[in-house]
């Protein structure tokens, strides 16, 4: 359930039970033809459905990250790291303040991953408890069933493209991308990249059949809906 959902004296009472919660993290940032806040809606639905039958709360999405790279994309937002990883941190620690002490971070966003590490640092000071931290797109069995769908899969591409990532007025060109040097990518200043993926996917198909991406859909909610309930001993 969402936390939303909750008064303060039901979460008193609910981790007197049970201590799980769930923490999305996105990122606002240009996903080419699709919604800026794809890796938004997407964390925070994948852990929304994953954790309803559970009964877990789900905190609101972090619609903000980290993404130097995208900045010459307008409605592109991106934090400094530093503020990034005390972002997180700190609300981890009202998270454990609260009596959450078993933690799923549910991640839509590649480049989100040095919080992790300020959250291995954090896990120093806050001995006792556990954060798993779960990058839902390439998880193992998600990553697989990908594989199996289409393996030319990237930012912005299919794999991304669903209904509800899609907005109005806006057509997916029908052609598969060619993949982009990724290597060239990372060495290349903002607006280099942008010179160089211009409308921003990074290769593949920009939409596959809905059934497709259901089907997908179906395996990352299972996948990480298992993370949440098994892995705590
Ligand atoms: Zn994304």
């Amino acid at each position: 359930m969402r936390i939303a959902e909750m008064n303060w004296m039901q979460v008193e009472e609910h981790v007197k039970k049970d201590r799980r919660a769930v923490l999305p993290i996105g990122s606002t940032e240009q996903h080419a033809h699709l919604s800026l806040c794809v890796d938004v809606i997407l964390s925070e639905r994948v852990a929304v459905e994953a954790a309803e039958p559970l009964g877990i709360p789900v905190f609101p999405v972090i619609a903000y990250g980290f993404t130097p790279s995208f900045v010459d994309y307008a409605g592109t937002v991106t934090l400094k790291l530093s503020t990034f990883c005390a972002l997180v941190c700190d609300v981890l620690d009202s998270m454990v303040r609260s009596g959450f002490t078993q933690i799923v971070i549910v991640n839509g966003h590649g480049g989100n991953g040095p919080a992790h590490g300020a959250i291995l640092e954090w896990l120093d000071r806050n001995r006792g408890v556990q954060v798993k931290w779960h990058n839902w797109w390439n998880a193992p069995a998600t990553m697989a069933k990908l594989k199996t769908i289409d393996p030319v899969a990237s930012h912005a591409s299919w794999m991304e493209n669903f209904p509800w990532t899609r907005v109005a007025g806006a057509e997916q060109p029908q052609e598969a991308k060619a993949m982009v040097d990724l290597e060239r990518f990372q060495r290349l200043d903002p607006g280099a990249k942008k010179l160089l993926i211009g409308d921003g996917n990074f290769g593949g198909l920009y939409q596959r059949p809905d059934a497709d991406t259901a089907a997908l859909w179906e395996v990352a909610v299972a996948e990480t809906r298992s993370l949440m309930a098994m892995g705590w001993d």
